[in-house]
């Protein structure tokens, strides 16, 4: 009888279900079954949260059939596995997203409908999911969606923090961060699985252990254990039945038994020790592109690391057995930048302490499943862990660390005889007062690829930051140019534009971004130049309204509207972009207005709560604002508006509605950026300088439909040593003048001195952003894009163009190019 009742319940049988009913009146009764007996709610609930969760819970349960039938699929495939794993994910919402690839906008519109509510005002109950800092975060979940549309068998891996991005505050104009507590009303768009909790060891020591038949094996003792709860979220792909799975650690104190085994008799203490394991993933570092070496960072990246390799490690041995000989061939690892770059050495522990490998089975088959993909150049974002921290987090790490250094220098050593220098340059381990580990040396030497992320930063990469590893492994570098995903950043952002584009050319763009170009010859069809300005000019009123309500700014949609969004940063240059405003308000005060062309500038981003001259900076631009607007002289030639708390959805609604891209980072700083690729499919013209990915930008629409300036990264490098920012503004009037009104106290009447660091900042001759240097260029080609804007057959013409030619751009391209340079995945069809 026991028997039969287990064979039973093993068979499972009851799982496969017949599937959920699509249409209007399926959603509709399940939209009422999760109102009423699933949340409990009644006809006195006037509240929207409930009304937003049923219709989630709807959703969901949508996905979940499907998610099941696609892990069914990859089990039964038995087929290779990608993880993407990264510190970030910037997902922004996820239903609108889910509606769109599930294909059932229509029929769950008309069921809210139906029911007497409108969807998208349900669709904005939800909260962003700010699980980044920007454009590396919104990447991953940009990499997500297309491997998902491509079906491939791809994984991501995660933290679930508690507390996401913050949410920024502006107070009389300046930056106020507040806590991002985005769980608080739950999210039913995650999935706890506590049965796959993995146990992750801090602290303790290393001890040596001679085995009977002389071999050593090593013994981590004395740990302190956290217990890492994985959160599965479904990643859907375009219409194609597949939903993959991005998994979020968080992290758990071990049970109380163990608490107070080193903690005897002390009850508060041992609580107490439950808070110190699950502040792990309490909280996201805001710091963008700077690393800020606090002990609690370090500890959040072996815990992703480690978490993730013992769950890879888990479903290998369940399923294939504690064999290793295929494992490489099975699985690949991908490193969003450094930061998940211990999975180096803790796949190396793995396999040598847990499952007895020798080292050199453990390094060949690690050095064939990781792939490091960098992300800047910037030196102080590159990261570095003192080796005293990490004996004291992770001491076997170290000494792994340590061995794979010692071996490395001497394949080094072998290469190059007698290069004492050559092996200090390349040593994984920086000496100094401290020693200390170097993230990105240990990541190329640990991997068998490592990728940067637009054309001129590969090249920037091999030439400078990694030219001795270049010169010892050329074949591990390769380019991976970033893109966005199609489906949020045109379809879902943009249903005006996807509607007219799909109604010319089909809407088989969304899937397959290069049929976008089929828009392009339209360019020439005056009565489609009609429609595409009357989309624009719509979302521009989309747009204005959201200033309107966020800034208290009026922005006539007549204007050519300007937009510069991405964090706040001295190499992003925000600072000459209102050096260009101040001399637009100049030229209104001077009265020099003949042809000119209204113009609204909106700037938004987020600073590093600790990076003072971006916060500076932020303060300027709203200083500068108020004043602008403010003056009856000006009236609608020129508004300006700071839009607080910059995030996804916010860029779902700006980059629509945007005529000029603002892409201005000093040449060689922004690794690619993809904040232009978004603008650029909605059918903006960029303003910006060689950089990044803006040199493939520019490749693709030509220069009559780009507006170039400034300096190449080359003259940028080469006119340092004898930069002189005072004579260039003695030798410009117009930056004069600008120069002058700054310093007047005219932006600042009764805050004096205030803005005396950013002028000091753009006359040092040591200044590394050379924003002086390329100011007269920049007005020059703002003059050439207000011109432009003015002809407006023109201008519609251009932007037609940059979206026709944004196909190169989709993350389905760049997702393809890492599957066969890197990955090499089979796709697979889940049934149907
Ligand atoms: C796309 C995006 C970014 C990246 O913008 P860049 O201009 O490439 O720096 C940052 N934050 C958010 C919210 C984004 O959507």
């Amino acid at each position: 009888m026991k028997q039969k009742k287990s064979k039973a319940l093993s068979s499972l049988d009851f799982c496969d279900l017949s599937p959920l009913s699509m249409d209007q009146q399926g959603l509709v009764d399940d939209f009422i079954h999760h109102y009423c007996h699933h949340l409990g709610r009644d006809k006195y609930c006037s509240s929207m949260r409930y009304r937003y969760q049923a219709i989630a819970h709807t959703i969901r349960e949508r996905l979940i059939e499907r998610w099941n039938n696609t892990r069914y699929a990859y089990i039964n495939a038995d087929c290779k596995t990608g993880y993407y794993l990264s510190l970030e994910f910037l997902m922004g919402r996820a239903m609108g997203n889910a509606l769109l690839n599930l294909g059932i906008c229509g029929p769950t519109g008309e069921a809210m409908q139906q029911l007497g509510m409108d969807l998208e005002e349900l669709a904005e109950q939800e909260v962003d999911a700010g699980l980044g800092n920007g454009g590396l975060g919104r990447l991953a979940a940009c990499f997500l969606d297309s491997c998902a549309t491509l079906q491939l068998p791809v994984m991501g891996y995660g933290i679930r923090y508690e507390y996401g991005m913050f949410r920024q505050d502006i107070k009389d104009g300046r930056q106020v961060e507040e806590p991002d507590h985005w769980l608080r009303d739950g999210n039913p768009w995650e999935m706890e699985r506590p049965e796959y909790t993995q146990r992750v060891r801090f602290g303790g020591r290393c001890e040596i252990r001679r085995n009977d038949d002389g071999t050593q094996s090593y013994c981590w003792l004395d740990t302190h254990d956290v217990l890492a709860v994985p959160y599965d979220i479904p990643i859907p792909g375009y219409r194609n039945g597949t939903v993959n799975t991005l998994r979020l650690w968080k992290a758990a104190a071990t049970d109380v038994f163990d608490l107070d085994e080193f903690n005897a008799g002390s009850y508060t203490e041992s609580v107490a020790m439950k808070n110190e394991a699950e502040n792990i993933t309490m909280v996201l570092y805001p710091n963008d592109a700077s690393e800020n070496g606090k002990a609690l960072r370090l500890r959040q990246q072996y815990f992703l690391a480690s978490a993730s390799l013992q769950d890879v490690m888990e479903r290998w041995i369940y399923r294939q057995g504690k064999v290793f000989d295929h494992f490489a061939e099975r699985n690949c690892f991908q490193l969003n930048d450094t930061h998940p770059s211990c999975a180096v050495p803790e796949l190396m522990r793995l396999l040598m302490d847990e499952q007895g490998l020798g080292w050199d089975e453990a390094w060949a088959i690690t050095t064939s499943t990781m792939a490091y993909t960098n992300h800047t150049l910037l030196p102080e974002a590159l990261e570095k862990w003192s080796v005293p921290l990490f004996r004291q987090l992770m001491p076997r790490l170290l000494d792994i660390i340590l061995e794979i250094n010692a071996r490395f220098l001497a394949e080094v050593a072998a290469r190059w005889p007698g290069d004492g220098e050559r092996l200090a340059r390349m040593s994984i381990i920086e000496e100094g007062e401290v020693q200390q580990v170097r993230m990105a040396y240990l990541a190329i030497v640990g991997s068998f690829s490592v990728n940067g992320v637009a054309a001129l930063h590969s090249e920037l990469l091999v030439q400078g930051l990694f030219r001795d590893f270049y010169e010892l492994w050329p074949e591990k570098f390769n380019n991976k140019t970033n893109g966005v995903t199609p489906r949020r950043w045109l379809a879902r952002c943009n249903p005006g534009l996807t509607t007219l584009l799909a109604s010319r050319i089909g809407d088989g763009f969304v899937a397959d971004l290069a049929r976008i170009s089929g828009a392009a010859p339209l360019a020439d069809d005056p009565e489609f130049r009609a429609a595409w300005h009357a989309v624009k000019k719509a979302n521009k009123e989309r747009l204005a309204a959201l200033v309107r309500e966020q800034c208290g700014v009026a922005f006539n949609t007549e204007g050519l509207f300007d937009v510069q969004v991405k964090r706040i940063h001295e190499y992003k240059r925000q600072l000459l972009n209102v050096l260009h405003v101040i001399h637009l308000y100049d030229r209104i005060k001077r009265g020099d207005t003949a042809d000119w062309t209204n113009r609204c500038v909106l700037i938004g981003g987020k600073a590093a709560p600790g990076y003072y001259m971006a916060k500076l900076i932020i303060k300027l631009i709203n200083n500068v604002a108020r004043v602008v607007n403010d003056d009856p002289e000006v009236g609608d030639r020129l508004k300006v508006a700071f839009l607080p708390n910059y995030r996804v959805t916010a860029m779902e609604v700006i980059c629509p509605g945007t005529d000029l891209s603002e892409q201005i980072s000093t040449a060689g700083k922004e690794a690619s950026g993809t904040g232009n690729m978004k603008f650029m499919m909605n059918g903006a013209i960029t303003i910006g300088t060689l950089d990044g990915a803006n040199i493939e930008i520019r490749e693709e629409v030509g220069d009559d439909n780009f507006f170039v300036f400034g300096l190449t990264a080359e003259e940028v490098e080469g006119l340092r040593k004898s930069y002189n920012p005072a004579g260039i503004v003695a030798s410009y009037p117009d930056l004069e003048r600008v120069m002058q009104l700054l310093a007047s106290g005219r932006f600042n009447m009764f805050e004096k001195g205030i803005f005396d660091p950013i002028i000091a900042a753009i006359m040092s001759p040591a200044d590394p952003w050379m924003v002086a240097a390329d100011f007269r260029s920049y007005v020059k080609a703002q003059r050439k894009a207000a011109e432009k804007y003015r002809a407006r057959e023109a201008w519609t013409r251009m932007s037609i163009i940059n979206s026709a030619r944004s196909g190169k751009f989709s993350t389905d391209r760049t997702i393809s190019e890492y599957n066969e340079g890197i990955w090499h995945l089979r796709p697979v069809q889940p049934k149907r």
